[in-house]
Formats: C-alpha cells, sequence, structure tokens
C-alpha cells in the first residue's frame, strides 16, 4: 500500500486506533499524522484518540489529538483505522462508519479488514512498522516522524526483543535512528522507566501472583480499591503481564484489572505454545499468538477458571498431538 495514493484527493482525513491506545497505537496513528500533514498540506487531518499516557510527550504531535474526539468534520472523505478493527475505536467507530472512504492498518491476527481498503500484516512487528512501508514516499519523513515510528516499534517488540521482531523490523529501525534522536533516551523514558507507585504496584502484583496448572500457568489481579489507594490508572498497570511471563516453566501468563463490578480487563501472554489470541477471541477480545487481551464479566475465581480450562484444554492437545 502506498498511503499517498489511498487519499489523494481527500480534503478530510481522519486517523485513529483503539481505546486505551498503547505505544504501538500512538506511534502509528501520530507518526501517519505528522506524514499526511506534509505529504497532502491542503487536507483537514486530524488524529483522535484517548488521552495518552504522559511519557509519550516526547512525541511531536501529541498535543494535537482530539482527546475529546470532538470535531467539526460531520462525514470525513477518508478515515483510517490503525492498529485495531473497528468494534475497538471506542468513540471514533462513528466516524469510522461514517467516512466515504475507509482504510484499515493492522498486524492484529484476529483483525480480518474492517475497512475499504485493509493493510493487515499479521507476521508484523508492529502497525508502526506498516505505517513506515505505506509511507512510500520517504522524502516526506522526518526526524519528528522517524522519532513516533520508532516509539511505537520498540514498545510492541519489548525493544526488539519478542518474536515478532524481524530483519525488516531492524532495517526500518536502522533507517529511523538515521534521522538522529535520541533513541536510548526514548526507549529509557517510554518504555523501562516507571514510577515509585508503578514498581509499588508491580511489587504487589508479583506478591500475590498464584502459580497453577503444575506451574505452567501464572494469575495475578489488581483490583479497583488497590488501584484507587495507589490513585493507579490502566496506564500504570502496562508491563505487569510480560513479568509474569518470565518466571520460568511458565507457559502462560494472566494479569487482569477489575474495570467495573464483576468485570476485568485481562492481559494474556505466552511464551509461544499456547495461541492467546484464540482464547481472547473466544472471549470477545484479540491480539496476537503470544500476547492478547479481553475484556471479561464475572469474579476473579470465574474469569481465572474460564480462562484456564482453554489453556487447559490448548496444552492437552498439543501434548495429545505429539504422542
Ligand atoms: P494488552 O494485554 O497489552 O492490553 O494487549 C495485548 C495485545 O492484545 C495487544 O496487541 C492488544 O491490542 C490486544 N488486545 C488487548 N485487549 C484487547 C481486546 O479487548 N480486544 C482486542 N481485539 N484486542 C485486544
Ligand atoms: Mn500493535
Amino acid at each position: 500500500m502506498n498511503i499517498y495514493d489511498e487519499v489523494k484527493g481527500a480534503v478530510t482525513i481522519g486517523i485513529s486506533g483503539h481505546i486505551r491506545p498503547d505505544g504501538d497505537c500512538i506511534g502509528a496513528a501520530v507518526g501517519l499524522y505528522l506524514y499526511l500533514k506534509k505529504a497532502c498540506p491542503s487536507a483537514d487531518v486530524q488524529v483522535m484518540l484517548e488521552k495518552p499516557a504522559d511519557v509519550f510527550s516526547c512525541i511531536k504531535g501529541i498535543s494535537e489529538i482530539h482527546t475529546d474526539f470532538k470535531t467539526a468534520v460531520e462525514c470525513f472523505d477518508v478515515f483510517i483505522a490503525v492498529d485495531t478493527s473497528k468494534e475497538r475505536m471506542g468513540e471514533a467507530e462513528k466516524y469510522f462508519d461514517g467516512a466515504k472512504k475507509t482504510i484499515n492498518i493492522d498486524h492484529h491476527v484476529s483483525n480480518s479488514g474492517c475497512g475499504d481498503v485493509n493493510y493487515i500484516v499479521p507476521e508484523a512487528s508492529s502497525t508502526s512498522e506498516l505505517i513506515y512501508q505505506v509511507m512510500e514516499d520517504k522524502s516526506f519523513v522526518d526526524v519528528e516522524i522517524a522519532k513516533a515510528i520508532y516509539v511505537g516499534i520498540i514498545h510492541d517488540t519489548g525493544v526488539f526483543q519478542y518474536s515478532n521482531t524481524s530483519p525488516s523490523t531492524f532495517k526500518a529501525a536502522a533507517e529511523l535512528i538515521a534521522y538522529g534522536f535520541d533513541f536510548s533516551k526514548i526507549i529509557d523514558e517510554t518504555f523501562y522507566e516507571k514510577t515509585y507507585v508503578q514498581n509499588q504496584i508491580l511489587g504487589r502484583a508479583l506478591l500475590e501472583s498464584i502459580l497453577f496448572m503444575d506451574g505452567k500457568c501464572v494469575v495475578s489481579m489488581v483490583d479497583k480499591k488497590t488501584m484507587g489507594f495507589y490513585q493507579a490508572g490502566p496506564h500504570d498497570l502496562e508491563g505487569i503481564v510480560n513479568h509474569l511471563r518470565n518466571i520460568k516453566g511458565v507457559e502462560c501468563a494472566i494479569f487482569m484489572y477489575q474495570t467495573d463490578t464483576l468485570e476485568y480487563k485481562v492481559s494474556l501472554r505466552s511464551n509461544g505454545l499456547v495461541d492467546v489470541s484464540k482464547i481472547a477471541v473466544f472471549f470477545g477480545g484479540g491480539g496476537h499468538v503470544r500476547a492478547a487481551g479481553a475484556t471479561m464479566q464475572g469474579t476473579f475465581h470465574d474469569i481465572t477458571n474460564n480462562l484456564s480450562a482453554r489453556i487447559d484444554a490448548q496444552l492437552k492437545e498439543i501434548e495429545r498431538t505429539k504422542v
């Protein structure tokens, strides 16, 4: 896909991603926004996302995001959904539905494409890497665009650690750092650095985690009361599930935080054996083979039971087909 050809002639262009946007979603949406503003100077380009975490303020254009989802545009000529399918766009879904032309760029295996034009590549490290690919005319790419894309790539690859990292990811990253920004500082500030409170909650979640299924599974939870005590929001819990996955012997890690009475946002991580995307899709969510999520109803124990039944079934099936 050459994104310029797809939006050529559009007077109004909207861009959005998923609710509770993560680094990849933010990098992809804002990187694309900065690019289209340069490539299509006469177009009105708008980006709508829920308010990004403060650590992303190093990305130029972050303050130009319509975080209230308000716009004077009634019907966008083109609306682009990045890193998501339309069901997970929250308030932006209505603009997507009302647009004259829709484009969907994503790397979630659970997304079959919801646009008039789709560029869905499940093998890609990140949507940000795909966004960099569709910027065919690289003459518009500048240091700020490069920085946004780079942030997206490092977040979805765990700083080039996860198995979704490929030679093309490194090629893109090599080109991006050549624009000249302090990538080391960006990695530290947006990915590794945690506030004292974030570390305290991480500590608690690890301390209270429960190992089960002969050590193949681990689960932990943070309830509303605890989040209130620490004055913590969802942003403060990012990364906890990855620590759980790192426990030796664990095939599948579950982390959840309470969003309402009998409602939890669940994160699933696998070390490759279990396909957590299938499990998340079953419960109305989605994601990738090794990282997926869903919002689930019930008590912590109900949800854990329901998830572990699916995990157990997959592990048994793997065991059965091995012999
Ligand atoms: P996380 O556990 O970090 O929230 O998400 C892991 C992966 O699963 C990410 O790629 C994320 O986009 C996806 N994901 C998380 N929650 C949901 C959900 O409720 N629905 C869908 N479709 N994908 C999700
Ligand atoms: Mn992503």
